[in-house]
């Protein structure tokens, strides 16, 4: 199901989600003339707002991530540079997505290291029955030859040429009693702020201070959780010295199930049956999420009306964290009636004795006119009332179906 998991940038914009372009763009343009700050001096944060939300909306790669990961999704799809985290920070200064602010400093004082978030596809089933499942990752962890320190104690020197500072801070002069700071990243030690002898460094991680290592997480998917639901593990996430490691984030995909639709603790389902089923009661079973077979009734006597639907209280999903209450399952029936000439015209009229009487026909006075009932198809839509003429597609079906000149062209 492709529920959003996020709505802000669409709150912005003040479209649904699911808006089409065209509304989008709608949307843009109106917001964008009202807080343009030509117009409006004080609202330049808002615009910058609107910009972002229709700058990621208005692109369909950009606007899938966000829909189904959130925000997370367009910090995860920058390809994994900073340049996202940037523009973030620009323009919202860690406001709008309120964790960003919150998360890049740890209550010590440690800077806080970038969360990982994976995306974690699980069936139905899954969310139905709960399941346990290992989920190997590769993640940085701090060098145990080295302690995190890149060589022996001693041998990590603090940079001489930024002294320690990682940039280095240029003062040019504009004008006479005018000057500019320009930093820039120490080209001695990379900004690490340190060096270690080529000699000194550590063996095993190289100087970098960390190695990869193979971790594997064992993952419980609780019954009754939900498509964009986050499993978190607390500071599992790559480790640098210094820094006090992010989280690892999964984040629950349900797949498409073939049978079940899935609405919150709903389930719903459509089943077919024949118009002897629909007038004359039934019985089905079908398999449920947890494998038992379940019978489904329905007495002689009771009618089903095509698309109509019935419910079975307390066959949906379990509740999350209280699996024992159920939602509803859903059932909607597709009545599929006989074909034309099922039965012949003789027999048709002892059916009749047995159907509902039919309306009497009243008698017309004065002139009339017959016409004739076609077949239509519903999904070519009526045309809304336009000759078909005036249609371009229906014009180039015709006109391709005479081989028109432009197609033989294409073949000479
Ligand atoms: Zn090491
Ligand atoms: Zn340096």
């Amino acid at each position: 199901m492709a529920s959003v998991v996020d709505t802000k940038l669409y709150d912005i914009l003040g479209v649904p989600p699911g808006a089409s372009e065209n509304e989008l763009k709608k949307a843009y343009r109106k917001l964008a003339k009202e807080y343009h700050p030509d117009k409006n001096p004080n609202a330049g944060d808002k615009f910058k707002e609107i910009s972002f939300a229709y700058e990621v909306l208005s692109n369909p790669e950009k606007r899938e991530l966000y829909d189904r990961y959130g925000e997370q999704g367009l910090r995860e799809g920058s390809g994994g540079g900073g340049g996202m985290d940037d523009i973030f920070s620009h323009i919202f200064g860690g406001g709008l997505f309120g964790f960003m602010g919150n998360q890049s400093r740890s209550r010590n004082g440690r800077r806080r290291g970038e969360d990982m978030m994976h995306p974690l596809k699980v069936s139905l089933e899954d969310l139905y029955n709960g399941k346990t499942t290992k989920l190997q990752l590769s993640k940085n962890v701090l060098c145990s030859a080295c302690n995190g320190q890149g060589g022996k104690t001693g041998a990590v020197q603090k940079c001489s040429a930024c002294r320690g500072h990682g940039v280095r801070t240029m003062i040019r002069q504009l004008a006479p009693g005018m000057v500019q700071q320009v930093q820039s990243v120490c080209s001695d030690c990379n900004g690490e702020g340190e060096v270690i002898n080529k000699k000194d460094r550590c063996k095993k991680c190289e100087g970098k201070k960390v190695i990869k290592e193979v971790k594997i997480l064992e993952v419980h998917v609780d019954k009754g959780m939900k498509h964009g639901q986050r499993i978190t593990f607390a500071g599992e996430a790559d480790q640098a010295p210094g820094v006090e490691p992010g989280d690892i984030v999964l984040l629950l995909q349900e797949k498409e199930h073939e049978v079940f639709q899935r609405d919150g603790n709903d389930l719903h389902m459509t089943y077919k049956i024949g118009l002897v089923e629909a007038l004359c009661g039934f019985q089905f079973t079908f398999k449920h999420l947890d494998a038992r077979q379940i019978v489904v009734k329905y007495p002689p006597g009771k009618v089903i009306e095509p698309g109509c639907v019935r419910v079975v209280r307390g066959e949906g999903m379990p509740q999350y964290r209280n699996p024992f209450e159920k939602g509803d399952l859903y059932i909607k029936f597709d009545v599929q009636f006989p074909e034309n000439n099922w039965v012949s015209p003789d027999k048709l009229s002892e059916l009749e004795d047995l159907l509902p009487s039919r309306p009497e026909v009243p008698n017309i006075i004065g002139y009339t006119e017959e016409v004739e009932l076609q077949e239509f198809d519903s999904t070519r839509g009526s045309g809304g009332g336009q000759r078909r003429e005036a249609y371009n597609d229906s014009f180039e079906e015709e006109s391709s179906s005479h081989h028109g000149p432009g197609v033989q062209c294409a073949h000479q």
